[in-house]
């Protein structure tokens, strides 16, 4: 027997008419890219995506149409997350920090037909134009007065094809499982994969993220995203806080710790989401002014592991962390780690202890983890395996990738997270590694984050890296490539013996190497593959790990 309830499709554009509705007053505070703040309501911004809609329809954009992007967190590109999928169209927001080469792949890839883009990336695009479609249509999001002298053939001004148009939009209805964005991870090796969320993926995941992080998502919160809308949405941000009624602050260009220390203390932000390296940035700047931002009470990390350094360094400043884990192709919110009221008030050795594993899954998210036969492992935080997720936000494939969809998928149509991890008895996920990072030596692995994250507890060490290096006999081993806190690095004895009180004798690395800073991949995590390349050749005496 079926139920008898109405099916009303999930629809994208209603979060932005819910939110112009009951939540009208709260909206974006923007840096921007021309300079200073700028202040709009989710009233006005409903009102603008429909201006918008208008004009990308007059330009010829129709159902399906590739409405790329190239820029940084702000009110306008908000509007074109919503405009675009709203028509039915989808927005494919582009990673600026992917090499040119990428760039003209993926664009080419998707079937872009128009760019808009940040005035910033004007002289970029100028230059791999000629490498794009020939008819594609260039949006510069500005307004009159800031628009460039420009090469891009025919290049378009945002406000003014704005200024053109009545406000508001009949959202037109569709399936709800017409695609509506599309994000493709940066591809550590062959060409970058594209992930195609759906209206009904999106909104879900919207419910999803505003439950899973019930403590940024509330109506009338402050809640800055340094994580880029450019990068799987900037973890659903923008669709959850104006489900949830909680204003945006957004930094624009200036990702440095000062400028968010500023931002985040002039409007009062409460919570912040964002990778680890954002993070030692703000972390410096709070040590050399002596406080945090004085609103500042959350801090989500995610992305890649967050040392346990950096969470006891929030911790005791009262900015409660939340560690947590995701990907691309799972829109992508897999697991937060948010305590529970009923697990007390931990002291605070254990508390960073908790909250350095990855948190607990999110419902709509089933997780599995399986060995190399793909036997599933039990979940009693000792087995561990690779990990494979399934759920509604999950991706059932790449964008026109046959290929790279049937390495994903299993057989059983969970996809393969390439993610190796175990999963305690009360459902903490604890990722040790990415497959391809983790080191055999001698026949056991080691786990380059348990490394990284004992080193960078050094106070004499600011950031750090593990990578394997071929070894006659061992296989491979572990070197620690790390960037000193001061001007002087401590001794690699002295590194040694404090790795030594967590680590046993075999996984020390054999070897340091001191850098001035890490290479960091297109979405801000600590390049392996660059370091690979670079150290990868790196010699080590026989003698090593005896
Ligand atoms: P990209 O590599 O393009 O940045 P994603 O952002 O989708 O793509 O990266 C997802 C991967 O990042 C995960 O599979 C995992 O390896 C890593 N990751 C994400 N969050 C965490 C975390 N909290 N701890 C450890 N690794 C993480």
């Amino acid at each position: 027997m079926l139920g008898q309830m109405m099916h009303r499709p999930l629809r994208i554009a209603d979060i932005l008419t819910f939110a112009s509705e009951i939540h009208g007053k709260e909206g974006i505070v923007s840096s921007t890219v021309e300079g200073g703040l700028h202040r709009t309501s989710y009233r006005e911004l409903e009102q603008r995506s429909g201006q918008l809609a208008r004009a990308l329809a007059r330009l010829g954009v129709t159902n399906g149409d590739r409405v790329a992007t190239l820029a940084w967190n702000g009110y306008r590109h908000f509007e074109l997350y919503y405009a675009v999928s709203g028509m039915g169209a989808v927005v494919h927001t582009i990673n600026p920090r992917l090499s040119a080469e990428q760039m003209t792949y993926i664009v080419e890839h998707a079937g872009d037909k128009v760019l808009a883009l940040d005035l910033t990336f004007v002289p970029l695009i100028e230059k791999l134009a000629p490498h794009f479609p020939a008819d594609m249509i260039y949006v510069i999001m500005t307004d009159s007065a800031h628009m460039p002298e420009t090469s891009l053939p025919g290049a378009l001004c945002y406000e003014e094809l704005l200024t053109a148009e009545s406000p508001g939009f009949d959202w037109p209805e569709f399936d709800e499982n017409t695609a509506a964005g599309l994000c493709y991870t940066s591809g550590t090796t062959g060409h970058p994969k594209g992930t195609l969320y759906s209206h009904r993926s999106t909104v879900l995941h919207a419910y999803s993220c505003a439950l899973s992080l019930y403590s940024a998502m509330r109506p009338g919160n402050r809640i800055l995203p340094v994580v880029p809308m450019f990068h799987v949405n900037a973890w659903g941000m923008p669709y959850a806080a104006p489900m949830a009624g909680a204003t945006m602050v957004m930094p624009g260009p200036r990702l440095d710790g000062a400028a968010l220390w500023d931002l985040m203390d002039g409007e009062e932000v409460f919570s912040a989401w964002g990778v680890p390296t954002v993070w030692l940035g703000l972390l410096d700047e709070i040590a050399k002014r002596g406080a945090k931002p004085r609103a500042l009470g959350e801090v989500v990390i995610g992305g890649s592991a967050a040392p346990p350094a950096m969470i006891e360094a929030f911790e005791k400043m009262d900015a409660s962390v939340c560690h947590a884990w995701g990907m691309t192709e799972m829109s992508p919110i897999g697991t937060t780690g948010l305590l529970h009221a009923s697990e007390g008030d931990l002291a605070l050795p254990e508390r960073v202890a908790v909250k350095s594993k990855q948190g607990r899954r999110v419902f709509g998210v089933d997780l599995k983890i399986v060995d190399e036969n793909g036997a599933r492992q039990p979940h009693d935080g000792k087995a561990s395996g690779e990990l494979y997720v399934r759920g509604n936000v999950i991706t059932s494939g790449y964008f026109r990738n046959d290929a790279a969809t049937a390495d994903a998928m299993d057989n059983e149509g969970w996809f393969g997270t390439g993610d190796v991890a175990s999963i305690d008895e009360k459902g903490f996920l604890q990722i040790t590694d990415r497959a391809k990072d983790l080191i055999k030596s001698g026949g056991e692995w080691i786990s380059s984050i348990d490394v990284e994250n004992m080193a960078i507890a050094h106070p004499g060490i600011a950031n750090a890296a593990v990578i394997a290096v071929p070894h006659p006999k061992w296989d491979e081993r572990p070197v620690l490539i790390a960037v000193a806190a001061g001007d002087t690095p401590p001794s690699n004895e002295d590194v040694n013996a404090h790795l030594a009180q967590h680590l046993a004798k075999w996984q020390l690395p054999d070897d340091i190497i001191w850098v001035d800073s890490l290479p960091l991949t297109a979405t801000g995590k600590v390049s392996k593959l660059t370091l690979r390349k670079t150290y990868g050749a790196h010699a080590l005496s026989e003698q090593s790990a005896e």
